[in-house]
């Protein structure tokens, strides 16, 4: 059985969007969604702790996939980005990949690729919490420790 993780879909086309959150749900996926960069930042003022990984589109009107993608990183450093990118935006891609996401995937995306990049994508944003998890659990030993 595979986990269900937390996704929040972003992208100026609609009809991707709904299609392919359904698909995502269908796997037992829990999904948002989101149609612009700026969206995509007040749906995560809510959700950000029950998302592990944002699916972005690189090429948006207003505010574009890198730009929202560093305001992404900015405000919660631990959630997961993979980018979805056009052959005209791999610049765009190589820029975010610079700029923290976790990989890109090349539109049109093939879904069970998605689904891979996914779990990796939440299996890093995990295993990151359990050693923050850990490290403050050490700190906090280590205080009430210097008590004694
Ligand atoms: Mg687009």
């Amino acid at each position: 059985m595979s986990i269900s993780i937390g996704v929040l879909l972003v992208d100026d086309e609609r009809d991707f969007v709904e299609m392919l959150g359904l698909r995502l749900e269908e796997e037992g996926h829990r999904v948002a969604t989101a149609f612009s960069g700026e969206a995509a930042l007040g749906a995560l003022e809510e959700s950000h702790e029950i998302t592990d990984v944002v699916v972005l589109d690189l090429k948006m009107p207003g505010l574009d996939g890198v730009e929202t993608l560093k305001a992404i990183k900015e405000r919660w450093p631990l959630l997961e980005v993979i980018l979805l990118t056009g052959h005209g935006t791999i610049d765009s891609a190589v820029a975010g990949l610079k700029s923290g996401a976790f990989d890109y995937l090349l539109k049109p995306a093939d879904f069970g690729e998605l689904l891979e990049k996914l779990d990796q994508a939440r299996r890093l944003k995990w295993e990151q919490e359990e050693r923050m998890r850990l490290a403050e659990a050490k700190l906090m030993g280590r205080r009430s420790g210097g008590l004694l």
